[in-house]
């Protein structure tokens, strides 16, 4: 996906609910765009220099929210999309953030953990006065965490003087995290799932069948509540490949073999989801091509495009990744009446529970973890009604008209008074 791509996604959404251009180019272009070298000491004493970014795309409806990810492809553009995805992703769940995203050019396997951290706190200083619980909600992403996140907020506090625990979300609970926030995101796409598959395919979850590629933090959890609301899970897949059974996969056995240090694909002859003659193994691509009613792509971006739209089978795919269809590959799919569940949708269930730690944190009030997992599911199920009654309403596909409601909520927070804009 690129840049423009998500542009002409907002131009064509903004004119359907009658925006003027100047409103459309005030939520298509991010607000601030911060590029910064890194000076960091490496333990043999030489100074090395990284590339940090943070892109600020919106915070009409309340603060920047979004990720820092530590990556050695991390650049502009990619940060630019994923920040504005952030902005549409807030809107359409209807919480009080805006957007952002950030992300540092580095492979952290190759640093140590004092070069993190130091980098960390490198990166930290030079972003400081723009990140702020009321400004600028920085989170783990990919290759960051709980612990990188306190040496963050660590380094914020000290040049602040504040005591900030809502600076950062995807805290460990002993630093004021919130439980339900490590499976939020596949939670939430499981209560979407739930909604979706009650309009489309009027059918009971145990006779609704599911293929998903990915089983890292969002694949496994969202394996676990689909089991738990009773879809039949009948093939999952991760880098290394994995297994498909026609009677559905037990994700419990799985995941104590994935513990246990072994792949998926090796719990076919393991016999884990029984006699190993009635299971195949799968490669991680072509689990996306498997009979079933619902592809759950939970991997890594751009992996349905126009090479493989047309071997897709299922009727719905469920967008947890960030983009992982391709706008070629969704053209042949939408031909194809293949129904799509946009990212900004989708994967919500994370920063709407970031949002439910950033709150505790900042008004102090705790909320149990059972009534955190019922408003999740809550919130999400009514999101996806939303966008699916629009969908119907407007006689648009699922994305367009999540980019609508997005859209359509983010134009009205702008300033109108023309003074107002910077
Ligand atoms: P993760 O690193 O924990 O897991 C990624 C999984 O994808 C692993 O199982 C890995 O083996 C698999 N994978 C990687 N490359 C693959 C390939 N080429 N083919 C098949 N499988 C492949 O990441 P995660 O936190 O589970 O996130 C997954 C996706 O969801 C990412 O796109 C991320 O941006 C998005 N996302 C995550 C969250 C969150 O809260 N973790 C929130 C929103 C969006």
């Amino acid at each position: 996906m690129s840049y423009s791509e998500i542009n002409d996604l907002i131009g064509s959404s903004g004119k359907k609910i009658g925006l003027s251009d100047e409103k459309i180019s005030q939520i298509a272009e991010p607000q601030r765009i911060i590029a910064v070298n890194l000076a960091v000491k490496m333990d043999s004493g030489k100074t090395k220099i990284f590339k940090g970014y943070r892109v600020q795309h919106n915070n009409a409806r309340g603060p920047y929210k979004g990720g820092i990810r530590y990556h050695s492809e991390v650049n502009l553009e990619e940060v630019k999309i994923l920040a504005a995805l952030m902005s549409l992703k807030t809107a359409v769940i209807d919480i009080p953030f805006g957007g952002s995203k950030g992300g540092i050019e580095v492979d952290p396997r190759e640093l140590s953990s004092n070069e993190l951290k130091r980098l960390t706190k490198s990166f930290a200083r030079s972003i400081y006065d723009v990140i702020g619980e009321h400004k600028d909600v920085p989170a783990p992403d990919v290759n960051t965490n709980p612990t990188i996140m306190k040496w963050f907020r660590g380094e914020y506090e000290k040049i602040t003087g504040l005591d900030a625990p809502g600076v950062i979300t995807g805290k460990a609970i002993c630093d004021g995290g919130i439980k339900v926030r490590d499976e939020a995101t596949g939670l939430g796409g499981a209560a979407v799932v739930y909604e979706i598959t009650k309009t489309i395919l009027k059918q009971k979850p145990e006779d609704i069948t599911i293929a998903i590629q990915g089983f890292g933090n969002v694949g496994n959890h969202l394996a676990h509540h689909l089991e738990h609301m009773g879809f039949k899970i009948l093939a999952i897949a991760d880098v290394t490949g994995g297994v498909e059974h026609e009677d559905g996969l037990d994700y419990h056995k799985t995941l104590k073999h994935i513990k246990s240090g072994k792949k998926i694909s090796e719990t076919c002859e393991c016999s884990v989801h029984g006699p190993s003659k009635d299971c195949c193994t799968v490669g991680a691509q072509e689990v996306l091509e498997k009979k079933v009613d619902i592809l759950i792509p939970a991997a890594i971006g751009d992996q349905i495009t126009k090479a493989n739209a047309d071997k897709i089978k299922a009727k719905i795919i469920v967008e947890m990744a960030n983009h992982p269809v391709s706008s070629a590959g969704e053209k042949i799919l939408d031909k194809k009446s293949i129904a799509i569940v946009p990212d900004i949708l989708a994967n919500a269930g994370g920063v709407l529970a970031s949002y439910l730690e950033w709150r505790e944190n900042v008004e102090g009030k705790k909320l149990e973890y059972k009534d955190a997992i019922e408003y999740l599911i809550r919130k999400m199920k009514k999101s996806t009604r939303e966008v699916q009654n629009t969908a119907k309403q407007k006689n648009v596909t699922l994305r367009e008209a999540a980019y609508m409601i997005a859209i359509e909520r983010i134009s009205k927070s702008l300033p109108i008074d023309p003074n107002r804009i910077e």
